[in-house]
């Protein structure tokens, strides 16, 4: 990966992921989508084929990148809106870990994404809920690890992986709660006919277009709230980073916490170009709020948990001085008054932190997290008068 330009990579890594995710269960809509440069084009796949074997590495760093600091599966790498896709289905269910972390906790390693569960006094609190084909096997693991049924599920934020599998939870009629934006959030992609899940190479005839198909909150909270459930505190704190509405919880009883999207094995995901706006220096704030808590355990939503605090108190700043350091980079490049592709040309890592293997760039560039701060503070106009 080291010799490929950064343009160079950026594309055909695009073209790749495409290529090894893109499964035939999508839809004829969405090959329409992809025209001439579609992966069943025979010119773009012997392109493809000649760019791995150039570059063995590249397999496994998009294998990676895929499954997010988890197990990867293609099946449901195109499926997370379906409720119907039993290849999906099934392979969530059958690459189902199920973790216990501490007492009267677990962590449930779906491919792709974790589902954090409390056993409270009161019934289960769940920590986001997974994709939408991870449903069955979710409802069929927490009867399998307590007896209690789901009192809440509190989504981290609005996405696909996050907050899609709680329908079949419905029946037990938990407490769903999200923070207030996750409502607009999920609507904007409602009236969009799918446009952010064709940027990420998912079925668009599985997103929902209403709330028929889409699990809505039953509460909403602005800022910050704490739940009282089965005598503990469950601390959820809204912080703007991967999206408007993302919130992470604290469970001061248990000093635990469940980190959602902020904290990420490798370079934060601040930069990606295929969704809305995100917010790198809210993202910092939030995980230096988590490393101040001292927790004993940090439940990520991709990725394993990290049980040693030493390792948390190591791992947490160091994420949150990625999007510092860029911020700072790119706002003095803009007040120097240069035009803002020449800032984030120059935007690099201090070597301290690019040495380390979690601030590998796995899903996005350094620069794609500068573009991400450029757009914050500015609009998209390209300096040309
Ligand atoms: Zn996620």
């Amino acid at each position: 990966m080291k010799k490929c330009s950064p343009f160079f990579r950026h594309t055909l890594a695009v073209a790749l992921t495409l290529s090894q995710l893109y499964t035939s269960t999508a839809n004829a809509h969405d090959q329409d989508e992809r025209g001439d440069f579609g992966i069943n084009n025979p010119a773009v796949a012997a392109a493809r084929a000649q760019v791995f074997k150039a570059n063995p590495q590249m397999a496994q760093s998009i294998k990676e990148g895929g499954g997010f600091g988890s197990e990867l599966s293609y099946a449901v790498a195109n499926s997370m809106y379906s409720r119907t896709n039993q290849a999906a289905i099934a392979d969530a269910r059958a690459k189902l870990r199920i973790e216990p972390v501490a007492p009267r906790t677990w962590l449930l390693r779906f491919p792709i994404v974790n589902v954090v569960v409390f056993e409270t006094d009161e019934g289960l609190v769940l920590v986001d809920s997974g994709y939408a084909p991870a449903g069955p096997g979710l409802a069929e693991a927490l009867k399998k690890i307590s007896s209690k049924p789901v009192h809440t599920v509190i989504f981290t934020h609005f996405h696909a992986d996050h907050a899609f599998g709680a329908w079949t939870l419905l029946d037990q009629k938990p407490q769903i709660i999200a923070e207030q934006r996750f409502i607009t959030q999920m609507e904007l992609d409602m009236r969009s006919n799918g446009l952010i899940a064709r940027n990420n190479q998912q079925s668009v005839a599985d997103v929902p277009s209403n709330w028929d198909n889409a699990i809505r909150p039953t509460t909403t909270f602005h800022g910050k709230t704490t739940l009282r459930i089965g005598k503990e505190d469950f601390v959820l704190t809204h912080a703007r980073g991967e999206t408007e509405d993302q919130i992470w919880v604290s469970v001061p009883s248990r000093q635990i916490v469940a980190s959602a999207d902020y904290f990420q094995g490798f370079l934060p995901n601040a930069g990606n170009g295929k969704r809305r706006q995100r917010y790198p220096e809210e993202w910092a704030q939030a995980l230096r709020e988590m490393a101040s808590l001292k927790p004993l355990l940090l439940l990520p939503a991709h990725g394993p948990a990290i049980s040693q605090p030493e390792e948390i108190q190591d791992r947490l700043p160091a994420q949150a001085k990625i999007p510092e350091s860029i911020s700072t980079q790119v706002v003095k490049g803009l007040n120097s008054g240069q035009r803002r592709d020449l800032v984030i040309d120059k935007v690099a890592l201090p070597a301290e932190l690019a040495s380390r293997p979690d601030t590998r760039e796995l899903y996005v560039s350094v620069r794609d997290i500068g573009r991400m701060v450029v757009s914050e503070y500015s609009g998209w106009w390209d300096d040309i008068p």
